[in-house]
């Protein structure tokens, strides 16, 4: 069974970098800290409407459903 395709589309639309999850569309960084806060895309960010609003939980909900 394979369950990576969020993984991938994850590691796609982001990027982590010295602890931030970065946008890879505007390069837009958000700390761990601020995980329950929606990310602040470049206004002409052209990944900020098809991305998560939250990189950091939809990687923990990623995480979660591995393992079960
Ligand atoms: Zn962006």
């Amino acid at each position: 069974m394979d369950c990576n395709q969020p993984m991938i589309a994850w590691s796609s639309a982001w990027a982590l970098v010295g602890g931030l999850a970065v946008c890879t569309g505007c390069m837009r960084g958000q700390s761990i800290s601020l995980s329950e806060d929606v990310l602040p895309h470049e206004p002409s960010c052209k990944a900020k409407g098809q991305v998560a609003r939250m990189p950091w939980a939809e990687l923990h909900q990623i995480l979660d459903f591995q393992r079960g």
